[in-house]
């Protein structure tokens, strides 16, 4: 074996991947939704191109409904709605996680997102961690925007005591009008310990979830699934 290939394997054993699931043994899932708020989206709001990012709607159907679920919160989408923040982080149905303070994509290219310089991640990872303690979460878990990370932002995480979270169901809301799609893609992907991926900020760019998840919540139950926050999942 070349000398290359075992350096970055003995790099690569020294770092934990993103987590992507629980365990395959039990039907306990996680259901997540990541609130994204770009200093882009945050400038459309400013402008009044888009009415809001507080999807307040479906945090009331998952109240109402009494589904647990974990909700990866940027540090502009706090700043913006501190009230639903707050509302949020004192459910005891919710879990509140971290997702890096303005969006950016750590590693490049990342689906469009703003690129980050390695001295400002540090930064975009605990402003959002003491909003978070603002609302009396004690938060140990991280998802990189758009799933884009290096070796080095899994070092710095690790670092600064933090685990990357991703997921192993994606429903592909974003953009997405058909809510029968984002159904379909769910529960054909879905298993034992899977943590799903939706987002929770609502806007234009995502009409169809909260009619998805109407229809996708009694359709895991009927499977047999159990709706866990993450730290449940993955204790
Ligand atoms: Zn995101």
């Amino acid at each position: 074996m070349r000398w290359w290939l075992i350096l970055l394997l003995f790099l690569g054993l020294g770092l934990a991947a993103p987590l992507t699931h629980g365990p395959r043994e039990r039907p306990q899932i996680a259901l997540t939704f990541d609130l994204d708020m770009t200093p882009g989206m945050l400038r459309m709001l400013r402008q009044g191109k888009v009415a809001s990012y507080d999807h307040s709607e479906l945090y009331r159907f998952l109240e109402q409904s009494g589904v647990k679920a974990t909700f990866f919160l940027t540090g502009l989408w706090i700043e913006t709605y501190p009230e639903e923040a707050r509302r949020l982080a004192q459910n005891p149905l919710f879990e509140l996680a971290n997702h890096s303070y303005s969006h950016p994509g750590f590693a490049q290219p990342c689906y469009g997102l703003p690129a980050v310089s390695v001295r400002e991640k540090p930064g975009e990872i605990l402003k959002t961690q003491a909003l978070l303690a603002g609302l009396g979460v004690n938060n140990h878990y991280f998802r990189f925007p758009g799933g884009c990370y290096s070796p080095d932002d899994l070092a710095l995480l690790s670092r600064l005591g933090l685990v990357a979270v991703h997921w192993d169901v994606a429903g592909e809301d974003g953009g997405e009008r058909r809510p029968e799609a984002i159904v379909r893609r769910v529960l054909s992907r879905v298993q034992n310990g899977s943590i799903i991926v939706l987002h929770g900020q609502g806007g234009p760019r995502l009409p169809a979830t909260l009619l998805a998840l109407e229809s996708l919540v009694p359709a895991l139950k009927a499977r047999g699934f159990a709706l866990v926050k993450l730290s449940e999942l993955i204790p």
